[in-house]
């Protein structure tokens, strides 16, 4: 148990390992944090290139645990996939990220969120429907939403992927691909999905500052982009060199730790009131 505390990515190895006690644990640890309201959503703004408007912001849940503390989505995430909890908790991130926005709305604030769904999400029959329910509930336009969803993803069953994106962004929900460049999403293919955003990964923005290569891949990426009428965020923009950068390449949109890193609903709240682009030096 002391080890296990240690290192979360050691809960999670071994959580893994199909079968084994901890796993069974984990996931009524799961079940529980749910009940528990142990999760929460910390959101990060996503801010115009060229106004400096902050236009929407990204949910990335968190688990406050008791013992463990902060706990990091990528230590829970990818066990919640493979066991097949990431259903419940997709929908509980859908109703979290739908009550933020009410709850924005009602002191006079137009919030957009962008939540991430996981290949299980995208494959599951009612999604769509269920998903519209939950924002009902909240009387919360699906435009008000856009969902994140990573091309290896979409590239999993891109037949059905394809057919339940048209329904989504029929709905009226907006659609972005995530982490972009990473995975192997043909452009044959990109041109078929109905999305409306590009995220640009943050490996390449990370790296653009020193590394040519990368530097051209942000370009490419920006231009492709605009060549199919899409908008192009670029997410991982830690510096005011990487933000200056983008601003020349014509990106539309920057989330990273230049601007602010993922915070609680009510920070967020007060960084809405006080926020101006830092200093570039
Ligand atoms: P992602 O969707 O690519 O989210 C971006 C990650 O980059 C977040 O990590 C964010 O905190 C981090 N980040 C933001 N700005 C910067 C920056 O300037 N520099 C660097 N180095 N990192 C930055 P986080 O919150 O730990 O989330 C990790 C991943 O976990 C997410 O990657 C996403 O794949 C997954 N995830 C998070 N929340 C959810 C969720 O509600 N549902 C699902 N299915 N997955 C989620
Ligand atoms: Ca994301
Ligand atoms: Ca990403
Ligand atoms: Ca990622």
């Amino acid at each position: 148990a002391a080890k296990q505390r240690q290192s979360g990515s050691m809960v999670y190895d071994a959580a893994l390992d199909k079968g084994s006690q901890q796993s069974l644990s984990l996931l009524s640890e799961l079940r529980r944090a749910i009940e528990n309201q142990e999760l929460c959503l910390y959101l990060q703004p996503k801010i115009d290139i060229r106004t400096h408007e902050a236009v929407s912001a990204e949910a990335l849940v968190r688990w406050l645990h008791p013992v463990r503390g902060l706990v990091p989505p990528m230590q829970f995430i990818p066990f919640a996939e493979q066991t097949g909890f990431i259903s419940e908790l997709t929908r509980w991130v859908i109703a979290e990220a739908a009550r933020a926005i009410r709850q924005a709305a009602d002191a006079g604030i137009a919030l957009r969120l962008s939540v991430n769904l996981s290949t299980r999400d995208l494959l599951g029959p009612d999604l769509p429907s269920r998903m519209a329910g939950l924002l009902a509930e909240q009387r919360v336009q699906p435009s008000s939403l856009c969902l994140e969803i990573t091309e290896s993803a979409i590239m999993d069953d891109p037949q059905r992927a394809l057919a339940t994106l048209e329904q989504l962004s029929s709905m009226g929900f907006k659609l972005s691909i995530d982490d972009f460049g990473t995975g192997y999403s043909s452009l044959a293919y990109l041109k078929r999905l109905p999305v409306d955003e590009l995220k640009i990964d943050k490996s390449f923005v990370l790296a653009m500052e020193h590394d040519l290569d990368d530097a051209k891949i942000v370009r490419s990426t920006i231009e492709l982009a605009h060549n199919l009428g899409l908008t192009v965020v670029a997410e991982g923009v830690e510096t005011s060199k990487a933000w200056q950068l983008l601003a020349a390449l014509g990106c539309d949109e920057g989330q990273g730790y230049f601007i602010s890193r993922p915070m609680p609903q009510g920070e967020f709240r007060d960084w809405l009131d006080r926020w101006a682009l830092p200093e570039l030096g």
